[in-house]
């Protein structure tokens, strides 16, 4: 419903079509960058920018409240809208409007959480202190107490950071790419080194030493596709994070040729691409592969036609494996079988061993993706009963 200047937007809150416009142009920003959630995707409802729908990992849809703060950036990123060279009208947010805005939503019920990054607009700690000002005024003037996931600008000040830890469920520093020579390809302004390691390694130090600083740690970014960095080099960099900076998930977000960008005229990756590498990163993260596990074709690329867990069964010399006597980390790399089903297979077989592949179907493995790889009781495929 819209009065003049103004657009209800609850039965007593008002807020102004000068922020709702700002909000649709900021929101539409925040897209590209992704967060705790995978699949997500946009509402539809025009007047309401700003609101995600999202599914995370476990299935369950969330709807979240992304917007940048400010498309004003003074750092040259190739692949953004909002680098510094376009020429365009720039817009910010303050913390108040912010604020406004979402509590608005929330008191409604139609987000979860906040999801909230920038552009650099000045310099970076007055806007990262901006970012972290509409955390505090949240937690500590309007008593809010869910979900806060802040970005946290490369080159942040040690100090800053912690204060936005202190607010925050979750922070990310975005690497973009997954080596330096990717990353000064992309844009001048960032150090890879220096602004962004730097800070995952404090990010790192400052949770360990307060387990209550942005308790669910921290998360990164990188884009797919717009350097020749190959799967092989991001995944390299993905577990390096994940053993060395507790990083808790990495993000892979394809790269899409945006006009008015240097890269408008760059084809963007493969579509399976970051859906491959997604599956890849399960099986280091949740699986415990090792890098040299996972096979890579000769330009580096994983095989875009075929999961990679299958592609990598392929070359492993313990299949088949007897379920009955297997351990669970040869379980969990056969095709079909996932950690829950794993350890379901090895509870029951402790009182009795399986003899039909069926029985491994009513405990969720995907049989006709598995057999191949298995064998019941000395037996192989075609000597088990169809199941
Ligand atoms: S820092 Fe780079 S990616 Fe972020 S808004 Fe600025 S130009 Fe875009």
């Amino acid at each position: 419903m819209v009065y003049h200047n103004t657009i209800i937007v609850g039965e007593t809150d008002y807020i102004s079509m000068n922020t709702m416009r700002k909000m649709q142009v900021l929101s539409d920003t925040a897209q590209y960058d992704l967060c705790d959630y995978v699949n997500h995707h946009k509402q539809s409802t025009p007047q309401l920018p700003g609101i995600y729908y999202s599914t995370r990992s476990n299935g369950c849809q969330v709807p979240l409240f992304k917007v940048l703060m400010s498309n004003k950036c003074c750092n040259d990123c190739k692949y953004c809208v909002n680098h510094s060279k376009r020429n365009f009208t720039r817009m910010e947010l303050t913390p108040e409007e912010l604020t406004r805005v979402f509590l608005n939503y929330y008191q409604r019920k139609l987000v979860d959480g906040l999801f909230l990054s920038s552009g650099i607009s000045g310099d970076i700690e007055s806007t990262m202190e901006n970012v972290v000002e509409v955390a505090r005024i949240l937690r500590l003037e309007h008593g809010y107490q869910d979900y806060i996931h802040l970005k946290i600008i490369p080159g942040t000040s040690k100090d800053l950071i912690k204060r936005a830890m202190a607010l925050a469920d979750r922070v990310s520093v975005n690497i973009e790419a997954a080596t330096p020579d990717g990353l000064s390809e992309l844009t001048s302004t960032k150090d890879y080194q220096k602004d962004i390691m730097r800070r995952l390694k404090w990010i790192k130090d400052i949770h360990e030493r307060n387990p209550k600083y942005a308790p669910s740690g921290q998360t990164t970014q990188m884009i797919v596709g717009a350097t020749d960095e190959t799967d092989e080099d991001i995944l390299n960099r993905a577990k390096w994070l994940y053993n060395k900076l507790d990083v808790k998930r990495s993000y892979f977000s394809a790269f899409q040729p945006l006009e008015e960008t240097p890269l408008e005229n760059q084809s963007g990756p493969h579509p399976q691409r970051a859906g491959r590498l997604y599956q890849a990163d399960a099986l280091l993260n949740s699986y415990n592969f090792k890098l040299d596990e996972l096979v890579f074709q000769e330009d580096g690329l994983l095989d875009v036609e075929q999961d990679p867990k299958i592609t990598a069964a392929w070359e492993m010399d313990i299949f088949p494996l007897e379920i009955n006597s297997a351990s669970y980390r040869d379980l969990i790399r056969v095709p079909g079988i996932g950690t829950i089903s794993a350890r379901r297979i090895i509870a029951i077989r402790q009182k009795k061993p399986f003899h039909k592949m069926d029985d491994l179907k009513k405990l969720g493995v995907a049989v006709n993706r598995a057999e191949t790889f298995i064998k019941l009781q000395g037996n192989y495929q075609t000597a088990l009963d169809a199941y």
